[in-house]
């Protein structure tokens, strides 16, 4: 890298991680390095149990590396503390897992608006931030009904709203479109997309083709590593490592 080269908006070198599961240790994530540059949309795809939820949460500082290093925009980040990360996340990242986020006894309207307040927008930006995400994602009507009063569906879109009504410079989601009928999935990926167009960052897991086919860059996580890292500009020669294209291989 040169020095006039500024720094990728995310780093990751040699992360490990393994759960604990009472004496037994589990190896999700054996020795990532990631460069994630600023404006990039990759897609993490690969099969169950890969580590792909693992690395995820490891970069959202939701769960800590036993080893490697995470940085953004150059800074170091891994040894931050909880309330450090905290207010990272609140200011730079929108983040959704597929278990939803949201806060049961607020309506849809406030789940989606309080990250924005906290954020320090105003409460009037927050409200229009809120109706065009809710609009954008075919959510108009849902604002004043509780999380329990939704579909899984919906409440995926709402979490989704939510991540992204402070502007993050980068979203980490989790299967956004998993359970989401096919009419709901294009207007997520057509949000996505909106997003990605401003020049911020995404970094998602997907086993949707489709998703996938919308990034720059297609990452496959086997056995808790890198397997594949392919541009979807420059089409990949060679086989697969373990056998199967499954995003470039897919058509419409
Ligand atoms: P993926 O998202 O690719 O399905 P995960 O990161 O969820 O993979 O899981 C990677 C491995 O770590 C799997 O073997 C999984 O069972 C295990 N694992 C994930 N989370 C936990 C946890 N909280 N406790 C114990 N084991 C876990």
């Amino acid at each position: 890298m040169s020095a006039a080269e500024p720094p990728p908006l995310l780093r990751a070198e040699g992360l490990v991680k393994s759960h604990r599961n009472g004496a037994v240790s589990i190896p999700a994530v054996r020795g990532v390095d990631l460069e994630v540059a600023r404006g990039e949309f990759t897609a993490v795809t690969g099969p169950s149990g890969a580590g792909k939820s693992t690395l995820l949460h490891l970069l959202g500082g939701l769960q800590r590396p036993d080893q490697g290093t995470l940085a953004l925009d150059g800074a170091r980040v891994d040894g931050c503390s909880e309330s450090q990360w905290a207010v990272l996340r609140r200011r730079r990242y929108g983040i959704v897992f597929q278990s939803g986020n949201l806060l049961s006894d607020l309506t849809v309207a406030d789940n989606v608006e309080l990250p924005a307040l906290l954020c320090g927008m105003t409460a009037r930006t927050a409200r229009s931030r809120r109706t065009e995400l809710l609009e954008q994602l075919g959510l108009e009507g849902t604002s004043d009904r509780g999380p329990s009063e939704l579909s899984g569906g919906e409440r995926q879109r709402v979490a989704l709203a939510r991540a992204l009504v402070n502007e993050p410079d980068l979203l980490l989601a989790d299967e956004p479109t998993g359970n989401l009928d096919s009419r709901s999935a294009r207007e997520v990926l057509a949000l996505l997309t909106r997003f990605h167009g401003q020049g911020r960052t995404i970094v998602l897991v997907t086993h949707d083709a489709r998703v996938a086919g919308s990034a720059d860059r297609v990452i496959s996580l086997f056995d808790g590593r890198i397997a594949d890292d392919a541009r979807l500009s420059d089409p990949p020669a060679g086989p697969h490592p373990y056998g199967v294209r499954p995003v470039l291989e897919l058509g419409d």
